[in-house]
């Protein structure tokens, strides 16, 4: 097929609808392709109008070349980038594309290099206000509660962030307030209205009234979407205070999605987890300490569970342990908390160390899989088992673990960590009180998992297991020892 050389003449003029307006600069690149204008030849312009094409007259018909999916991917995640260059970045690597088809795989390539660059800023951005967003609980003005959060991500993710916290608070009501856009979820609706203006951002205790403001001046939760396009006038703000009510006790469930007590990891050991969650599994780089492992797991893309959970949950204790505890993944409390073994199983975990003579802080504790699999029924969050996809691609946390804190036991909690640990099924009943030797010179002991003495119903059974699962303890420490 012979491509004819694209024009550098005349000039195109691309006005797309919004800073994020994908669709529109797809269709623009679309017509330009089949105009064969160059990249140079194009200004892209954001003015809210969505006019595609302006001043070179648009009359060629959409390019019927196709692209790669990757590309696609790449491009609606890199369009949500601040850079002003990423319209006609994503346009010359698209034209480019056309002659050289194996571009993307190109690391090396300016270009192709950028774009990653761009995209992974863009997911870390995303993580972090998905992470860090502080939602906090307000009566609003029909006197239910909304929960409203103040956040100013570094780079345009608001519209991706609100569709997790949809997921993750199907029912209540909540706002997030952002520089671009504000995002609104009334149960059964997501909208969006303009940015709030981040000169007035709301300090310490001046969110309820900013978001009062901001409601007052026009836009109310629960308010119906179609009387949004032309709001009615606010009450007063303090007429909204006057008759809002408490909240129903119904309506206050738990505390919120809150940040990790941990500190937001550091540029540099986000750039250093970035790298290796993404790339180590082809080119070999690895974390070297437990900050990059927690940083990496708050930005990890191995397999699907990030979608649903509020964050990643990695180890804790020394970064020298003689014996490490491995669970199967964070429950609801851990989830929340972003730390491992804090909720009822953690409870029991507790109890059984203190009868078996472990102390808990000379422990590394950590789970098999770091983000939380569930399901929601109503308002709750059901467990659900990782499968053995998801614990071979959590694996590669679990094995830096390893590989840092470097303890001479390694006990596995119930058969999802058993498979993690030794990357096969264990049967527990018949594998537990022995010392089973693993490559990287620990030995691994097998048990139950504090959550299956939770949930056995007899009394017996319970004792008699809970025996059990404090004499393994004991063993497991007596080989650390
Ligand atoms: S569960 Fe593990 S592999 Fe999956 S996204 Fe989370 S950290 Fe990554």
């Amino acid at each position: 097929m012979t491509i004819p050389d694209l024009q550098a003449e005349p000039q195109a003029i691309v006005r797309l609808a919004s800073e994020t307006d994908f669709p529109g600069w797809r269709e623009a690149a679309r017509r330009l392709r089949a105009r064969h204008v160059a990249p140079e030849a194009v200004i892209w312009t954001v003015d809210g109008a969505g006019n595609l094409l302006d001043a070179a007259g648009d009359t060629g018909a959409p390019s019927t070349f196709t692209v790669p999916r990757a590309f696609v991917e790449l491009a609606g995640t890199v369009i949500r980038h601040r850079s002003d260059e990423r319209f006609a970045l994503l346009y010359r690597i698209l034209c480019r594309l056309e002659r050289e088809t194996g571009l993307l795989a190109v690391k090396a390539d300016p270009d192709v290099r950028k774009a990653h660059g761009f995209a992974r800023a863009v997911a870390q951005a995303e993580h972090q206000m998905k992470a860090f967003t502080d939602f906090k609980r307000f009566a609003g003005a029909d006197g239910g509660e909304v929960q409203v959060a103040w956040f100013e991500p570094a780079h345009r993710v608001t519209e991706a962030a609100a569709a997790f916290f949809v997921r993750r608070f199907a029912n209540r009501r909540f706002s997030v307030l952002t520089p671009d856009v504000c995002a609104h979820w009334d149960t059964r609706e997501l909208s969006f209205t303009p940015g709030a203006d981040p000169a007035d951002a709301p300090r310490e205790d001046g969110l309820e009234d900013y978001w009062r403001s901001y409601c007052a001046a026009g836009f109310r939760p629960g308010q119906p979407a179609r009387d949004r396009r032309n709001p009615p006038e606010a009450r007063p703000i303090p007429q909204q205070i006057a008759h809002a009510e408490a909240p129903s006790p119904a309506m206050v469930g738990r505390t919120p999605s809150a940040p990790s007590p941990r500190a937001p990891p550091s540029g540099r050991l986000v750039r250093a987890a970035q790298r290796a969650s993404r790339d180590a599994s082809y080119d070999g780089q690895a974390v070297t300490t437990l900050e990059e492992v927690h940083a990496g797991v708050q930005m990890c893309r191995r397999c699907d569970l990030y979608r649903d959970a509020t964050q990643g949950v990695s180890g804790e204790g020394p970064a020298r342990a003689r014996m490490m505890l491995v669970g199967e993944q964070p429950g609801d409390q851990e989830d929340l908390a972003g730390r491992p073994f804090v909720g009822p199983a953690g409870q029991m975990l507790d109890k059984a160390l203190a009868a078996a003579g472990v102390p808990r802080d000379q422990t590394y504790v950590t789970n098999a899989v770091k983000h939380f699999k569930h399901e929601l029924r109503g308002k709750k969050r059901i467990h659900k088992t990782p499968n053995a996809g998801e614990v071979t691609a959590c694996r590669w946390w679990l094995e830096n673990e390893r590989r840092i804190v470097r303890p001479r036991v390694i006990v596995s909690l119930g058969a999802t960590a058993a498979l993690s640990v030794f990357g096969k099924p264990l049967a527990i009943g018949k594998m537990r009180q022995q010392a089973l030797q693993l490559p990287d010179q620990a030995q691994g002991v097998v048990t139950y998992h504090p959550s299956y003495l939770l949930r056995l119903p007899d009394a017996d059974a319970k004792a008699k297991a809970y025996a059990l699962f404090v004499e393994d303890l004991k063993f497991a420490w007596s080989l650390a020892a």
